[in-house]
């Protein structure tokens, strides 16, 4: 299954954290790391007293059921230091499943597509790049058309061009 997801870190090395985590993704047989965005730094959002994040997206292909790749994710946000602080709050790593083919899903751990994503212009811009043309099951609407709309929040800027295709690997 083709799965988007969104990774940011706005502590530490940010670029080291986000090609660490790329490359652990990559090292599980059961993910594939298809394509990767380039690399966007933004504006905190929900709380602002914290540093600016770098983020990117990145497609992945997967034989994992969705709680299975969830504990993926957790399992390498903790390898890589990451401690439960606020919801919001700074992070050396954040791995979110944005997107999982056109399937919805709601339960205690996991709702896919993620909740917010619609709002947010530090998952939008990066997604674009990669998967303008794919598809929300909720609204209909394609990354793109989510990208446009007026109500997506927060500034995002290019910081750098996509890794190649072997520096995560
Ligand atoms: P936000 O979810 O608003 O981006 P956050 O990423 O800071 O906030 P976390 O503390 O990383 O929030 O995650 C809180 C919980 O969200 C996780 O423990 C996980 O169970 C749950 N969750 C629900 N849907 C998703 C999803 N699509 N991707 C990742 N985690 C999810
Ligand atoms: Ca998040
Ligand atoms: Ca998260």
């Amino acid at each position: 299954m083709l799965v988007h997801l969104s990774l940011g870190s706005n502590t530490g090395d940010r670029e080291g954290l986000l090609q660490l985590a790329l490359r652990a993704l990559n090292a599980r047989n059961s993910v594939r790391v298809v394509s990767v965005s380039s690399i966007y730094e933004t504006e905190p959002v929900g709380y602002q007293q914290q540093p600016d994040f770098l983020n990117l997206a990145a497609a992945v292909e997967t034989g994992l059921a969705p709680l299975e790749l969830l504990d993926v994710i957790q399992g390498i946000e903790s390898q890589l230091g990451r401690e439960t602080t606020v919801r919001w709050g700074p992070r050396v790593i954040d791995i979110d499943i944005v997107l999982w083919d056109g399937l919805e899903l709601e339960s205690a751990r996991l709702t896919i597509p993620h909740r917010s994503f619609r709002e947010r212009a530090f998952v939008l811009e990066p997604l674009r790049e990669i998967a303008g043309d794919a598809v929300d099951p909720v609204t209909g609407l394609s990354i793109a058309e989510l990208a446009a709309r007026p109500t997506v929040q927060g500034w995002v800027r290019p910081h750098r061009p996509a890794p190649d295709a072997g520096s995560f690997v």
